[in-house]
């Protein structure tokens, strides 16, 4: 590498450390940060690897700010409020350009989600980008899978099915009206994870989880985990503008169900609390066990690396 270890990490992930929570950020060999007392830490990690998550067609900015968004979205589903990540990078070379360009688009993440990059890891080696957050929330409070009860209703933000379209798009196997080409790009490369939804959540949802896999596989996740059976009527499911102006309203409906990579939540509420701004109801809980959608789609639902 032209640029040395050191000199590139000082140049491109120093300057997104601040933060609330931070007392110390990169340059030693862990980052302190505060957890506010009465709170617990949450942390998970999310990698994203070029040729499997993104292509190499992809732009680095987007890639930066897609990784950190899919990773924040796991803290948007515990309901937890975003103290900060370390990045670990894998690059094959020190591309100055490339690198410029991805740590504008982790400085925007940053900023966009409150999240400061506090530390992480460089090494050589086929692109891999992984993000760990970690983020606070009330002791004892964190919005779990396994709460959901019979009587609930199933819930979802946002619109789903934008990101399987924008993907898509980008793999040239379907057409959009040119107005549409934006937005749905944006969908899949930008998401919203729903912080300040997931924080609103804590006291009211009896379970949530974030859709990354696909509206139908993370719901077999959440009635698992709550050992409760879900049905879901696909005609309420939200799809955006967009996508209703699609002709073939039935892969709408599809990316909808079993698309990945929406980052919306989709949580359980009980029969008497008031539904946020920007969700829908799109089904219910009942005694038993497995998940019912009026549609049969013939598809595999969701995606899983090993299967
Ligand atoms: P160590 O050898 O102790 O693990 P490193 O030499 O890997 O430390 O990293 C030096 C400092 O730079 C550490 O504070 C580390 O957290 C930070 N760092 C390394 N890579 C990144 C990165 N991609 N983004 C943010 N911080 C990084
Ligand atoms: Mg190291």
């Amino acid at each position: 590498m032209a640029l040395g270890e050191f000199e590139l990490i000082y140049q491109y992930f120093s300057s997104y450390g601040a933060g609330a929570a931070v007392q110390l950020g990169v340059g030693d060999d862990c980052a302190v940060l505060s957890v506010p007392e009465g709170d617990q830490l949450v942390a998970s990690v999310d990698t994203m690897v070029e040729g499997r998550h993104f292509t190499e067609a992809a732009f680095p900015e987007d890639v930066a700010f897609r990784s950190v968004a899919a990773a924040a979205s796991d803290l948007a589903a515990m309901g937890a409020r975003p103290l900060g990540m370390t990045l670990a990078l894998t690059v094959p070379d020190a591309d100055e350009l490339w690198l410029h360009a991805f740590s504008e688009g982790v400085g925007r993440a940053v900023t966009a989600f409150d999240l400061p990059l506090v530390g992480g890891d460089t090494t050589r080696g086929a692109l891999t980008i992984s993000v760990q957050v970690f983020g606070a929330v009330p002791a004892g409070q964190a919005l779990l899978r396994s709460g959901a009860g019979p009587g609930d209703r199933l819930c979802v933000s946002g619109f789903l099915g934008d990101a399987a379209a924008g993907l898509a798009l980008e793999q040239g196997t379907s057409t959009f009206e040119l107005s549409d080409i934006e937005y749905l790009s944006q969908r899949f490369y930008r998401p919203t994870p729903r912080l300040t939804l997931g924080q609103s959540l804590l006291g009211t949802a009896t379970a949530c989880i974030d859709i990354s896999d696909g509206l139908l596989a993370d719901v077999v996740h959440l009635a698992q985990a709550s050992g409760v059976a879900v049905s879901i009527e696909s005609s309420r499911v939200p799809l955006s503008p967009a996508l209703r102006r699609l002709q073939n309203s039935e892969q709408a409906l599809r990316w909808a169900l079993t698309g990945g990579d929406d980052y919306e939540l989709c949580f359980t509420l009980p029969s008497a609390a008031a539904l946020p701004p920007h969700c829908t109801v799109i089904g219910k809980i009942e005694a038993g066990e497995g998940v019912d959608c009026d549609l049969a789609l013939g598809a595999p639902p969701g995606f899983d690396h090993f299967a």
